[in-house]
């Protein structure tokens, strides 16, 4: 499947308030700007607790069908569940256009890392 108006995905680094001690080891500012910069990202940014009622504001303000966005944060599980409702509102399928990565406890580099190797995952899909 190809995106539409063949944009990269989008990245979110969703911070927990900016006190959840699962981001102490991270130097937030230094990992997000990595992503924006090195990373084949549309564009990269840090939400500070999308799961709250203006998270929900917030996702049905800004995503369309037919884009993926990928969220650093808390566990996929967790991800799925608190999206859900907002992505189905807006035409979206959260298992689909959603791709969650569990980024807590890592160091910038491990979550940059991972960022880097999620999206080569989501280039080999997007291209079968
Ligand atoms: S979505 Fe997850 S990472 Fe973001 S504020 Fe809620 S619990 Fe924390």
């Amino acid at each position: 499947m190809k995106m539409s108006e063949d944009k990269q995905i989008g990245f979110i680094m969703c911070v927990c308030t900016g006190k959840c001690p699962g981001f102490e080891k991270m130097d937030m500012w230094d990992f997000i700007n990595r992503v924006r910069v090195e990373l084949p990202v549309e564009y990269a940014f840090i939400h500070p607790q999308l799961c709250e009622e203006d998270g929900d504001r917030f996702w049905k303000d800004f995503i369309r069908p037919g884009r993926k966005y990928m969220v650093g944060g808390c566990a996929a599980n967790m991800q799925y569940k608190l999206f859900r409702d907002a992505f189905s509102e807006m035409g979206l399928d959260v298992k689909k256009d959603l791709v969650p990565l569990d980024v807590r406890d890592k160091t910038t580099e491990e979550a940059f890392d991972m960022v880097e190797k999620k999206l080569e995952e989501v280039e080999g899909e997007n291209n079968v």
